[in-house]
């Protein structure tokens, strides 16, 4: 993994490097392949770069090859070819699926490239001619089409049946699921618009069916993800669908709600602070509810002429009033968010809001990011860029604070007690998470004494006993 960009957007989930480590959030997890393919068996090996979004289109391809009968290889050497799923979100990230293709050409040979990087196909045949197919992001059949050209299947349908979940490169015990694709916002700074196009939300029977699937094989965190998780339906008109003996709305609220029956813990993502969001926080605030407490909602600035010259989504919303309605009804929300220091014509009395509402909001967990110039981006030709040692004191200034108010939030949590889903157990301890910790972007609480019986997946009560800016310690009891 190489370093990952300042100045994306929330949901560019690897645009953390400018976090402290243990606040990194999205490296996307590395792949848990265990299974090694049979003898024989036409093999595929899977690079996946980028957001969990393009983690879950990986897994999608995965899934459908090794229904067909492939079989997936952890490495270069064993695989019959190679399935690049790249990033352009960033240059920088466009440079990063360059390397990787560059990286699985010389290791391999026999190369296949999707993703959002191939959207530019002339961009990566120029690097790279001898690649054996280019196709753009969601283009699972071209995919599909490309690998059967360059590794014919061999299917044998006493081996090869598809397991529950497909093949997953999440830990199994944690799912991102995607509800939609694409948005119909113009943030300035962003390109994924133009990338991945227009708002197209999945039909609320089918995500809950893959859901079920999901649980079924023995998912105990669902992670709801997509560009804009609060305008999950709004281009199907919030249409309903049965789903067991019911109507279900393809709107956030409803889906939420079930989701939150299936018996896992459901996490939402990516939520933008819009009125109907209230409706979800009763959910939030119900314990039988399946929808935990916490909101990952990219507020990027609390200034209203920088949100403004952003062109963001709700940027006339009174956040700090929705915040406290919010917290009315659910004392116990984490709430986590991202936020764009330096963002062309940020003037420092601007900056300073910043700061002042952090003061005032006391968000949970915060990532921040220097602003960059992104290909391609309206925001690059905004006069009075801000120069890059203004914006790395600004961004020291805010971590500074931010570090601050997460330490005493979790001092607080010491002699409390509470629920953690284990992630993974070593010699030394458990790495688990609470309900207000996602993985990959947010802390963890640690059991170092008598976690020898637990296992990933487990979920325990535990007494915290100890804290640091971004990690807790703990005991079962
Ligand atoms: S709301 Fe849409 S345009 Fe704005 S940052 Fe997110 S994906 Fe980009």
């Amino acid at each position: 993994m190489k370093t990952v960009p300042p100045g994306a957007p929330a949901h560019y989930m690897r645009a953390m490097s400018t976090n402290p480590p243990d606040l990194r959030p999205d490296l996307a997890p590395k792949p848990q392949l265990t299974d090694r393919p049979r003898a024989g068996q036409p093999t595929i090996g899977m690079v996946s770069l980028g957001c969990p979004k393009a983690l879950v289109d990986s897994e999608r391809i995965l899934t459908r090859l090794r229904a067909e009968g492939y079989g997936v290889s952890p490495d270069y050497a064993g695989a019959d070819a190679v399935i690049v799923n790249t990033c352009g979100f960033l240059d920088s990230a466009k440079a990063e699926s360059l390397d990787a293709i560059g990286e699985a050409l010389q290791e391999n040979g026999k190369v296949i490239v999707t993703g959002c990087l191939g959207a530019e196909p002339d961009y990566i045949r120029e690097h790279h001619p001898r690649i054996l197919a280019v196709t753009g992001p969601h283009q699972y059949e071209q995919v599909l089409d490309a690998v059967h050209a360059a590794v014919p299947p061999d299917p044998d349908p006493f081996i090869d049946l598809l397991p529950a979940t497909g093949v997953q490169l999440t830990p199994r015990h944690y799912s991102y699921l995607k509800i939609s694709e694409g948005c119909n916002h113009k943030c300035k700074f962003c390109i994924i618009p133009d990338m991945r196009g227009r708002l197209v939300s999945r039909p609320g029977h089918a995500v809950l069916r893959e859901a079920e699937k999901l649980v079924d094989a023995g998912v105990r965190e669902l992670l709801v993800i997509s560009q804009d998780t609060s305008a999950y339906g709004l281009d199907r008109k919030y249409d309903s669908n049965p789903w067991k003996d019911r109507e279900i709305r393809s709107h956030i609220t409803d889906l939420a709600r079930e989701l939150g029956q299936l018996g896992a813990w459901v996490r939402l993502h990516y939520v933008y602070p819009y009125p109907h969001v209230r409706e979800l926080i009763p959910l939030m605030a119900d314990p039988e509810s399946g929808v935990l407490p916490y909101l990952d909602i990219p507020f990027q600035h609390a200034h209203p002429d920088v949100l403004k010259r952003m062109a963001r989504p709700a940027a006339a919303a009174r956040t700090l009033d929705e915040i406290a309605a919010w917290r009315a009804i659910c004392p116990e929300i984490t709430l986590r968010s991202t936020f764009i220091v330096g963002y062309p014509g940020e003037t420092e009395a601007e900056f300073q809001t910043l700061l002042d509402w952090l003061d005032e909001a006391q968000l949970d967990r915060v990532g921040c990011f220097q602003y960059e110039n992104v290909e391609g981006a309206r925001s690059n030709a905004l006069p009075d860029h801000v120069p890059a040692e203004v914006k790395q004191e600004r961004w020291e200034r805010f971590m500074e604070k931010a570090q601050a108010i997460s330490a005493a939030k979790l001092e607080a949590k010491v002699g409390t007690t509470c629920q953690v889903i284990v992630d993974e157990v070593d010699a030394e301890a458990a790495t688990c998470r609470t309900m207000a910790d996602a993985p990959e972007i947010d802390g963890n609480l640690f059991i170092d004494e008598g976690f020898e019986t637990l296992s990933p997946g487990d979920i325990v009560t535990v007494e915290v006993e100890e804290a640091s800016e971004y990690d807790l310690w703990g005991r079962i009891i």
